[in-house]
């Protein structure tokens, strides 16, 4: 396999956003990825804007330059993220947005809007089929699916599914509907659990397969009708459906890497990634809380290659911990998996030369 080039700045969050942010829009130069953007395309710029409470996520601050960069080129820029397939403040588009403001992604800091890619309450995508095995087709947030660029910003962090998340996590689950999300952590369709079932019946109302059904036993949910959208996921209000997790880690590894495959082939030559090595922590910023670094910041990491940039993240992590893996400190997962089953399929490299950057 060949080598990607990937491209690295030092840096620190505890610099001045202006200085931070020059290196944001410097470290993505070298990927060449601006100048092919064209006045008329759509850029998707994909970020995770963090949980409500959560304050490892990436700062709007930092990316005010690049934002302006961009806009010069391409004015319908905008920010984007999914909604999430549990219920909370991000899982429909208004609190979502609403969420990102009061972290800062508001236009008079970026001059970019937000739009949540998969529409008011994550029903909104487009489907590619063409899957590795894992996955028939991606369900790509609607947003994403029907842009001309993307460009993937990632806070790298351990995670408690995939052992470490970063481009390709944010490219594979980052962009997928809610139903391409169920898709990707769960084995089969969701059940409804008895004892917390109120028999309201407003799942039955909002299920677009008619596969709620009312008997004797209760409200159930008809496996064989069921299309996987996620729909009752958000729409009962008692916790009662629930999701079957897909406990194999490796596995979601795997399909997290064929969706991730999917999205980025609709972006041929307009696609790059922006990995943050600032404030690595254990869990992802789904977490509503403040985690303690694992480490010291490290950086940026740039390239058109997202398993590259991950690969080179995770060496430099594991390098700055003196060569222990503190990512299987928190989370005893084989993370690699996703590295090794992404080369398989064709999404990129896990050899790299490292450039960095002054
Ligand atoms: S919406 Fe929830 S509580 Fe109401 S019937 Fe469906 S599962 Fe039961
Ligand atoms: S996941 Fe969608 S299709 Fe399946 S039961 Fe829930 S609402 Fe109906």
């Amino acid at each position: 396999m060949k080598k990607s080039r990937v491209f690295f700045i030092r840096a620190d969050g505890a610099e001045s956003p202006d200085l931070f942010g020059r290196k944001v829009k410097d470290v993505l130069v070298p990927t060449g990825f601006v100048e092919k953007l064209a006045p008329e395309d759509f850029v998707a710029l994909k970020i995770h804007f963090g949980e409500k409470g959560n304050t490892g996520h990436i700062k709007s601050a930092w990316l005010r330059g690049l934002a302006a960069e961009i806009f010069r080129r391409a004015p319908r820029a905008f920010l984007t993220d999914s909604n999430t397939l549990y219920t909370g403040p991000r899982s429909n588009s208004v609190e979502h947005i609403r969420l990102a403001w009061s972290h800062g992604f508001t236009p008079d800091v970026l001059g970019l809007p937000i739009v949540i890619a998969d529409g008011l309450s994550g029903g909104d995508y487009g489907e590619t089929r063409g899957g590795r095995g894992r996955v028939a087709s991606a369900k790509i947030a609607g947003a994403i699916a029907r842009s001309d660029a993307l460009l993937g910003l990632a806070h790298v962090t351990g995670h408690v599914q995939t052992g470490i998340g970063g481009a390709i996590k944010n490219l594979g689950m980052g962009c997928a509907s809610r139903a391409g999300k169920l898709d990707q952590h769960a084995v089969v369709h969701p059940r409804i659990q008895k004892k917390s079932c109120r028999d309201c019946g407003l799942c039955l109302d909002h299920c677009p397969a008619a596969a709620i059904v009312r008997n004797p036993d209760g409200v159930e949910i008809d496996g064989a009708r069921c299309t996987g959208c996620g729909e009752c996921l958000v729409t009962c209000k008692y916790g009662a459906v629930k999701i079957r997790w897909d406990e194999d880690s490796l596995r979601i590894q795997e399909k997290v890497a064929e969706y991730a495959l999917l999205v980025a082939r609709r972006f041929p030559n307009k696609i790059a990634f922006i990995n943050f090595l600032i404030r690595v922590t254990k869990d992802c910023d789904c977490m509503a809380r403040t985690q303690p670094p694992l480490i010291g910041d490290i950086g940026l990491l740039a390239s058109v290659d997202p398993v590259a940039v991950d690969r080179a993240s995770a060496d430099l992590v594991l390098r700055r911990a003196g060569g222990t893996d503190v990512f299987r400190k928190g989370y005893d997962i084989d993370w690699s998996r996703q590295f090794s089953y992404a080369e398989k399929i064709g999404l990129g490299s896990n050899r790299y030369d490292l450039v960095e950057l002054k």
